[in-house]
């Protein structure tokens, strides 16, 4: 019990880095919060003790919230697919966003995941398609080429109405090696490939902006007028 207390007291404080980070992890009292607390930890960003607080919270629920946080998972589960055209998530073959007549068939935002193309999605600015990756080439993570969806990309941007292939990816060195790759395998298309701007962030103060985007956001500078986004008409 006295051992507990001391677990207990440890996940009062954040992810290791409370005054008794060192504390060395006890068994739990019963191997079925042992159980739940593994499950809840293998979600990405969940520490064990954070595992261990949110299966404390569930616990006392009553069993009806419970039983309706289980099946929402579930149903979630068996019933959200993979847009057959683009790889967004939805609930039919083919998303809402393909469904769309309203959107524009000539421009393509390659995107790595749902993510990235709600980010998109949430300006309002963009009207036309999309295409979801699935992922970004990561060599240390064992995921290749043959993992994404690259082939279906190639095939769409093959099509007459496509003339524009836009990289949205992650400013990482994943993300360069992914555009890179793609933009070997889209110059047979006759497509336009662009990627989005680099530079210094909104708001951001030069003082502390890395050299890296310094030197991108000298090397792809703009007339003024277009940087205000008053004069330039949106994609
Ligand atoms: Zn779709």
């Amino acid at each position: 019990m006295f051992a507990f207390l001391l677990f207990f007291l440890s996940c009062a404080f954040d992810e290791g880095r409370g005054p008794l980070s060192k504390f060395v992890f006890v068994e739990l009292p019963s191997r079925l919060i042992d159980r739940a607390v593994d499950q809840i930890a293998g979600l990405p960003g969940v520490g064990k003790r954070t595992a261990l607080r949110l299966a404390l919270h569930l616990l006392a629920r009553n069993e009806e919230d419970v039983r309706r946080f289980t099946e929402a998972i579930q149903d979630m589960k068996s019933g959200v697919k993979a847009c057959r055209n683009c790889g967004n998530l939805g609930e039919e073959e083919i998303c809402n966003i393909c469904q769309d007549l309203r959107r524009e068939d000539n421009r393509i935002a390659v995107v790595e995941d749902l993510r990235d193309l709600l980010a998109i999605e949430s300006t309002g600015h963009f009207k036309g398609r999309y295409h979801v990756l699935g992922g970004v080439i990561s060599p240390m993570d064992g995921v290749g080429p043959a993992d994404l969806r690259i082939d279906s990309l190639v095939s769409r941007a093959s099509e007459e109405k496509c003339t524009e292939i836009i990289f949205a990816l992650p400013t990482t060195m994943e993300g360069d090696t992914t555009a890179f790759y793609l933009d070997k395998r889209l110059r047979a298309c006759g497509v336009e490939v662009t990627t989005l701007a680099r530079g210094v962030a909104v708001g951001d103060e030069l003082q502390y902006a890395d050299e890296l985007t310094l030197i991108r956001s000298l090397q792809q500078r703009l007339p003024y007028a277009s940087s205000t986004g008053e004069s330039s008409p949106a994609p």
